[in-house]
């Protein structure tokens, strides 16, 4: 199939991006064949793609999620902290919960799609169901959009999500062993949890906490580096920060307020760092009546989300760079509201809105070095496009309402998400 997407504006993802008119995005098969002056080439043999002056722009990278969680608000007031190591025991323990389990991840991915995410990055998750995903979709056996998945993480005893969606690693030797057990299940990056986290946090103070011991941390990215992969950090403490560039971690993922020292060593270690600010909103800044979340944990979100937005804040300030991320399937954060995190990096962070679709798209597949593949709208690249009505560089809600997706040159032009109204009331509110 041969498309030519005419009558639009362009904005291909560059730092630059200046919106260009009279373009024709010319695609053949599931690549950008070229980008042409109007008029210029005969377009007999193409089916016409009528933008009738919507936006064309580069599918969106959304570099932190999970598939095995739905981002549903919880029902009712909270009285203590999920226990989700029994509750993936019981989602695991049979092959029809497990075949069920992979189809409602997979709706999920399907809607990050449907949204105009045409690149997943999914970092912790049940077994290897994120990986049986993807391979779902390249085999064409679902819609979906192009994941990167670590599988399940690596966590220590008593850790963040130790014994869910991560592993129990007890000392050096068996992270380094437990990482080669996960690279068995072909992930394509591996993660980490190095501190505590908001979600599993019964104390103030303890997201931050340092869980993972250096050593183990050092172990883990030396092998997981030794077998090719990245390595992704969950870190919500300025002392995590420093254990994960210290000891090798790729990206840190959340962040927190950085000293000299951690500046220094992003900048050796050429690392960068992961803004989400999405899945702390609710706990920071909803009512608990609206957030039904313990107020242990809107305390700890208060630490955790000033640290996310200092992070980033320095990072661009010092040249480090800064990916996006959202955090899909936490309370609240949908597999359809990477949009809103655009627009929480724009009202927080302060950066312009021209340089968060930046970041979004070419600067996030820069990050885990797919930018020759995808991230911006080139010749050559793989077609992942998605169009809508409204200017994003204007305001950057314009991509709440996606049109069209184009995913590897498949076009879908009336795409449809399964919402969770109650939970964008809420969120609609604090936008
Ligand atoms: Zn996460």
């Amino acid at each position: 199939m041969k498309l030519a997407f005419v009558n639009g504006v362009v904005l291909d993802g560059t730092k630059d991006m200046v919106p260009q008119t009279g373009k024709v995005v010319l695609v053949d098969d599931e690549k950008i064949e070229d980008i042409v002056n109007e008029g210029e080439v005969d377009l007999s043999g193409y089916e016409k793609v009528d933008l009738k002056g919507a936006y064309l722009l580069p599918g969106l990278i959304n570099l932190h999620g999970h598939l095995s969680l739905s981002g549903k608000p919880p029902k009712k007031e909270k009285k203590k902290q999920t226990d989700y190591k029994k509750l993936v025991k019981l989602l695991t323990s049979n092959a029809l919960i497990r075949e069920v389990m992979k189809r409602l991840l997979t709706s999920y991915a399907k809607d990050e799609l449907m949204s105009g995410v045409t690149t997943f990055r999914v970092v912790g998750g049940v077994m290897d169901f994120d990986g049986s995903v993807r391979d779902r979709i390249n085999a064409g056996k679902a819609v979906g959009p192009r994941i990167l998945t670590s599988n399940m993480a690596i966590s220590v005893p008593g850790g963040h999500f130790a014994g869910a969606i991560a592993t129990e690693s007890r000392d050096p030797q068996e992270a380094v062993e437990d990482v080669m057990k996960i690279a068995k299940t072909n992930p394509d990056l591996i993660k980490l949890m190095i501190t505590g986290g908001i979600m599993d946090a019964s104390e103030s103070g303890e997201p931050g906490v340092l869980r993972m011991d250096p050593k183990i941390v050092k172990a883990a990215c030396d092998k997981a580096h030794e077998l090719g992969y990245q390595v992704a950090a969950h870190i919500e403490s300025p002392q995590g920060v420093l254990v994960g560039l210290e000891n090798g971690v790729d990206t840190i993922e959340h962040g927190a307020v950085l000293s000299d020292e951690m500046i220094r060593l992003f900048k050796e270690r050429k690392a960068a760092h992961v803004c989400t600010i999405s899945p702390a909103i609710p706990y920071s800044l909803f009512d608990l009546s609206e957030s039904h979340a313990l107020p242990v944990a809107k305390e700890n979100s208060d630490i955790v989300l000033k640290g996310i937005i200092e992070c980033a804040k320095t990072a661009l300030e010092n040249g480090i760079t800064v990916g996006l991320g959202n955090d899909a399937g936490c309370p609240f954060v949908t597999h359809y509201g990477f949009w809103r995190e655009l627009c929480y990096f724009h009202k927080y962070v302060g950066a312009s809105n021209k340089d968060t679709l930046h970041i979004a798209t070419l600067g996030n597949a820069k990050i885990i070095k797919i930018d020759d593949v995808t991230g911006s709208i080139e010749k050559g690249k793989s077609a992942d496009m998605i169009v809508v009505k409204k200017d994003p560089l204007e305001d950057l809600s314009a991509l709440s309402d996606v049109s069209m997706v184009c995913m590897k040159g498949k076009l879908i032009t009336d795409p449809k998400i399964k919402r969770i109204p109650e939970a964008d009331r809420v969120l609609d509110k604090y936008m």
